[in-house]
């Protein structure tokens, strides 16, 4: 089973998706744990789209979709979460494709729903946590950078809704529920 969770910075993707990886085995593929990780490494690209991100604007969609296909080809599993990408209509389409070429399809598209101010609180909340446990905060988790990647999905990514709503995947859940209850009614999705 493969599914695409969607919602703005701070939905709480990433926790749910470790929570899938934990009890169903799922691999997540998260487009910004990669990018982070290619940034730390200093590599050409990582240097590439470090400023982006910092300033919270997208990366480009090619760089992102080769990021993908090359950890979807080089992945055996029984089912992959994709956590925060596609981002714009063009990946949700290079995803698609790369998926038939794969022989697999995609399974459902899950919209963790929340409310813009209470965003704010969990992002800012999220830094301040990475402090209290000696850690750096990531560097795009500030108030100016979480306005632009608000923006950003609004603009560039929610669309997908009415694209995955159309293709009769689309659901979604109340994400300002606490965490097990997200976490059930993710589960009552993927089971029901
Ligand atoms: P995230 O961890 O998903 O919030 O991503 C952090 C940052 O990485 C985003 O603000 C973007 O700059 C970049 N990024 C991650 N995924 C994508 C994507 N699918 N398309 C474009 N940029 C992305």
């Amino acid at each position: 089973m493969n599914i695409i969770l969607l919602g703005p910075p701070g939905a709480g993707k990433g926790t749910q998706a470790g929570f899938l990886v934990e009890e169903r085995g799922m691999v997540q593929l998260s487009t910004g744990d990669m990018l982070r990780e290619a940034k730390a490494s200093g590599s050409e690209m990582g240097k590439r789209v470090a400023a982006i991100m910092d300033a919270g604007e997208l990366v480009t969609d090619e760089i992102v979709i080769g990021l993908i296909r090359e950890k979807l080809q080089g992945t055996k599993s029984a089912g992959f979460i994709f956590d925060g990408f596609p981002r714009t209509l063009k990946q949700a389409d290079a995803l698609g494709e790369l998926l038939d070429e794969m022989g697999q399809s995609l399974d459902a598209v899950i919209e963790l729903r929340v409310n813009d101010e209470a965003l704010v609180g969990r992002i800012v909340g999220r830094a301040e946590a990475a402090v209290a446990a000696g850690d750096k905060p990531r560097a795009d988790d500030n108030a100016e950078s979480l306005k632009k990647r608000l923006m950003e999905y609004y603009k560039q990514t929610s669309p997908l809704i009415g694209y995955y709503y159309a293709k009769g995947m689309y659901s979604r859940v109340d994400g300002m529920a606490s965490m097990d209850e997200v976490k059930a009614a993710l589960a009552a999705k993927l089971d029901g």
